[in-house]
C-alpha cells in the first residue's frame, strides 16, 4: 500500500516536472523572443510565431538529463540559479528605503532589522528556487529541466569561446 502510494507520488512528481519545463528562446528562424514548453521534455520545440521546429529532443538528453540545448544543439550548457535578478533587486531596494527612512527618523535598530529581513529573504529564495541551463551558443534558458548533479556552472573561457566564434560569424 505504502509502495503504491509512493508510486502515484512519484508519478505526480514526474508529471509536475513535466508540465513546468519550458525554454525562453530567439527564434532561430525569425528571431523573436520565444517561450515553449514541449510535453514530454523531448517533445519537439517550435516557435509559434513562424512555425519553426526543430524535434531531436531524444539526441538532447542523455540518461534522462539534458544534455544539449534544445534550440540549436549545442552541448555546451551552464547551470544557474533560476532566480529573477528583478525580484532580489526589488527587494534590497525596498529594503534600502525602508531602511534610510527608519534612519531619518532615529530607529537604527529597525533600519539595521530591514536590511538583515532583506537579506535573510533573498537567502529563502536563492535556497528554494531551482537551478536552470543556460546555452553558450544561443543563450536558450531552459528552464526546470531535468540535469545532472554535477553540471558545471559559468565557466568565462567557455562563454569567451562562444563570443568570438559568434562575432567570426557575424564577421565583425
Ligand atoms: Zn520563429
Ligand atoms: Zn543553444
Amino acid at each position: 500500500m505504502l509502495f503504491l502510494s509512493e508510486c502515484r507520488f512519484a508519478v505526480v512528481l514526474t508529471r509536475l516536472k513535466c508540465m513546468s519545463s519550458h525554454i525562453i528562446f530567439q527564434c532561430p528562424a525569425c528571431g523573436g523572443r520565444k517561450v515553449t514548453a514541449p510535453d514530454p521534455p523531448d517533445a519537439p520545440v517550435c516557435c509559434d510565431g513562424c512555425g519553426w521546429s526543430r524535434s531531436e529532443g531524444v539526441a538532447d538528453y542523455q540518461s534522462g538529463s539534458l544534455a544539449r540545448c534544445r534550440i540549436c544543439g549545442c552541448s555546451d550548457l551552464w547551470r544557474q540559479k533560476d532566480f529573477p535578478p528583478a525580484l532580489g533587486l526589488a527587494i534590497v531596494a525596498t529594503a534600502a528605503v525602508a531602511s534610510c527612512t527608519a534612519w531619518a527618523w532615529y530607529q537604527p535598530v529597525l533600519a539595521i532589522g530591514f536590511l538583515m529581513v532583506a537579506a535573510f529573504l533573498d537567502m529563502l529564495l536563492y535556497s528554494f528556487m531551482g537551478d536552470m541551463l543556460v546555452c553558450y551558443r544561443c543563450a536558450a534558458r531552459h528552464r526546470k529541466s531535468v540535469m545532472r548533479d554535477d553540471h558545471p556552472r559559468f565557466d568565462l573561457e567557455t562563454a569567451e569561446r562562444y563570443r568570438q566564434q559568434d562575432l567570426k560569424r557575424r564577421g565583425v
